[in-house]
């Protein structure tokens, strides 16, 4: 293949030009990318603590999945849902029986995913219970549906009217979501770990406590596990992580090991709600996407990989314990598995463009929070390699010693 290679200066330009500006980017572009590691298209090399947004849990390119996209992409790359194949149902059954039994609906985002369930909450409920209730600092998604879900202003500017029928209560607050359940209350939505939203952790018994306010009222119980699922917490599951089963959960970002894909998964009993002709998408559940889930369980089953998992996300806290201690602009640092939040004094924004600087990439979210979602597949010498880095930023912060961000 003959691409021409341009520089980061020259596909800047292009995307001046022709792409639409809706994403704040870093002034980089990454052309390869190998476990832990991205290249840029001057050479440069990273440490990726935030591969793929959450999508890269396995790394970038993980040869499984590689290997299995590429068998896959020359038998047969797409055919309707007008047809059975047999990936499809042995994905099904995969996460079937690694969750609660459930049966799954495929997309191939998380906002679709959370539209699936948004819409079999309504079906499925009895006539005229139809409100859902969502959580300030939740993230959905942007669709009409996930974003009306989303109980966060800020993304709501400019874009309404939304669509009706979703309750916000504060997260942690079980006496407001118990105020809130009416007659014509139909489900509780929630992720288990608000992702977005701050990598923020619920108080002990909260989730318990809405399983059992579900079934004294008779509603449904939706986890968002778009960011909690597939592994990210050292379980198959962010609610088994909880020890909370929902009746609906939905999955995208790591559920391809890094391919486009989403699902919802809901019990049987309330599958069923979901017939012919209620909800579609032309793409959910194709032979990549398929081949590219299978690949990525297979993966982390094989390499053991829920436990090194559980093992990387040790060594992560032995090390940011210690900088909270020694680090007097880190308030909080908050961790579940490979969901780790570390929450400053101080805008977070800066540090992100130092550590770019420094060859390492990590995520900032709402506003002062610095966010890791690393890959499964670091060994200690790695996550060292990055906490080394971050340490040293945070100190210069601390210490006034940053210079301003380098912003294009
Ligand atoms: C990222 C995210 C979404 C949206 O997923 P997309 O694939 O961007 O549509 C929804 N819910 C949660 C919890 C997320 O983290």
């Amino acid at each position: 293949m003959n691409r021409p290679q341009l520089s980061s200066k020259d596909i800047i330009g292009l995307f001046d030009r022709y792409v639409i500006g809706n994403y704040r980017r870093f002034p980089v572009a990454l052309v390869r990318g190998e476990g832990v590691y991205v290249w840029d298209a001057e050479g440069n090399r990273y440490l990726d603590l935030f591969p793929g947004w959450g999508c890269n849990l396995l790394g970038h390119c993980p040869p499984r999945v590689v290997e299995a996209v590429r068998e896959q992409v020359g038998r047969l790359i797409h055919v309707p849902n007008t047809w059975y194949t047999e990936l499809q149902g042995l994905w099904a059954q995969a996460l079937s029986e690694r969750s609660f039994g459930g049966q799954a609906f495929f997309c191939n985002s998380g906002t679709e995913a959370n539209e699936a369930a948004i819409k079999l909450v309504r079906l499925h409920s009895p006539k005229g219970r139809y409100k859902i209730i969502t959580f300030e600092g939740g993230f959905h998604g942007r669709t009409l549906g996930s974003l009306s879900a989303t109980a966060q202003p800020k993304y709501h500017e400019g874009l309404g009217p939304l669509l009706p029928g979703f309750v916000y209560c504060p997260f942690g607050d079980l006496d407001a979501v118990a105020k809130a359940i009416d007659t014509e209350t139909a489900a509780i939505m929630v992720e288990p770990i608000q992702g977005e939203g701050g990598v923020v952790l619920p108080p002990d018994g909260f989730l318990a406590g809405l399983r059992q306010l579900a079934d004294r009222h008779n509603l449904l119980l939706v986890f968002d596990e778009v960011q909690t699922g597939c592994g990210r917490t050292g379980h198959w599951f962010g609610y088994q992580y909880f020890g909370v089963t929902p009746d609906i959960m939905t999955l995208a970002k790591s559920l391809c090991g890094g391919l486009a894909g989403g699902a919802m998964l809901a019990k049987p009993e309330i599958a069923a709600s979901l017939r012919p002709g209620m909800h579609a998408s032309t793409f959910g559940g194709n032979p990549i996407a398929a081949a590219a889930g299978l690949a990525t369980i297979e993966m982390i089953e094989k390499e053991n990989l829920l436990e090194k998992a559980k093992h990387i996300s040790a060594v992560f806290r032995q090390r940011l314990e210690e900088l909270k201690k020694t680090c007097p602009i880190v308030r909080e640092v908050r961790i579940a598995g490979l969901m780790i939040g570390i929450e400053l004094t101080l805008e977070g924004a800066p540090v992100v463009d130092a550590c770019l600087r420094r060859g390492l990439l990590i995520n900032c979210t709402h506003n002062t929070v610095i966010r890791l979602l690393p890959a499964m597949i670091m060994n200690d010498d790695q996550v060292h390699e990055g906490c080394d880095i971050l340490a040293d930023v945070l100190a210069a912060y601390a210490a006034g010693r940053l210079e301003s961000a380098g912003k294009p």
